[in-house]
């Protein structure tokens, strides 16, 4: 066993690998983030990431979803593309003929076993750097074989029952974090551990954020995390960095959000919509 080194993370440590934005850039220079997810029911998931991804500065989002998304996502943020499944309210079979440089998968995709086989199989081919979430996390609890097709540095970002399921139940939160860091060394992915004070976690550092709110906990409000992270791995931040500055900016933006709301209204759509102010908030 080894000591974890534990690290309050604000914004003077995020600030040091913060990435200016280059007067001469275009849409290129800032990646194609590829949101997969949703089911029948549940396509807000993936609209929300895709929006959270478009306002954390992706230069091009995607969503892949099933057939009965491509509507509601075309309409509801006509920024991003869409590609369809072949399955009309369930992923089926993950295929694309782009070339993105990030996918974030799971929100609202549920766990069919179609959409399970259609996971495992894209795994096995994926070579692209990876945030994995809701769903794609329950599956992969399920199926654990599946967790050494995970690519090199994966960001996973369960929320504690999601956690549970990953990594079996803790006696208590050392305990939990030390079966959580031993887990994130074996398949050498970084652990978001979501919750107050969520936990980024890797080799032997745990990185605590000092943002967020109660009001945070709140229906969509972790596909809105999913979309950022996602969105500043496709700028060029490295996974563990964009997990750290995610986890960040999304706790700022409820705080800022939470000031004009109060806590029971805030939603994960409010916290996107004060994603701004959090970027402005750094400087
Ligand atoms: P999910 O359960 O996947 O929707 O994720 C919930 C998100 O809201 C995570 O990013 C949590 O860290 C955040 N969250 C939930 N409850 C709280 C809380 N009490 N304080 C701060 N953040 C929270
Ligand atoms: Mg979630």
């Amino acid at each position: 066993k080894t000591e974890t080194d534990y690290e309050l993370t604000g914004k003077n440590e995020v600030l040091q690998w913060y990435r200016p934005r280059e007067k001469f850039s275009h849409k290129g220079t800032y990646g194609h983030a590829l949101l997969v997810g949703g089911s029948f029911g549940k396509i807000g998931a993936v609209l929300l990431a895709s929006r959270a991804c478009l306002y954390s500065g992706s230069g091009l989002v995607t969503a892949y979803v099933p057939k009965c998304g491509y509507l509601p996502v075309q309409t509801g943020l006509p920024e991003a593309m869409v590609i369809t499944d072949e399955g009309e309210e369930q992923i089926f079979h993950i295929f694309f003929d782009i070339d993105p440089s990030v996918i974030g998968i799971g929100v609202g995709m549920g766990t069919e076993n179609g959409t399970v086989k259609a996971f495992g199989e894209f795994l096995k081919n994926n070579k692209r750097p990876l945030v994995i979430d809701a769903d794609a996390l329950n599956i992969l609890s399920k199926n654990k074989g599946m967790l050494k097709d995970l690519p090199a540095k994966a960001v996973l970002t369960p929320h504690p029952k999601e956690l549970e399921r990953l990594i079996g139940i803790w006696k208590d939160d050392f305990d939990k974090l030390e079966k959580a860091k031993s887990f994130s060394k074996k398949f050498n992915c970084v652990l978001v551990i979501k919750g107050a004070n969520t936990v980024v976690l890797y080799n032997d550092k745990g990185y605590v954020n000092t943002t967020g709110n109660p009001g945070m906990a709140t229906g969509g409000s972790g596909d809105v995390l999913t979309g950022i992270i996602t969105g500043l791995i496709a700028q060029g931040y490295d996974s563990l960095q964009a997990a750290i500055f995610g986890v960040y900016l999304h706790g700022r933006a409820g705080d800022i959000a939470v000031e004009k709301t109060g806590y029971q209204a805030l939603t994960a759509t409010g916290i996107i919509d004060s994603l701004g102010g959090a970027f402005l908030d750094l400087f």
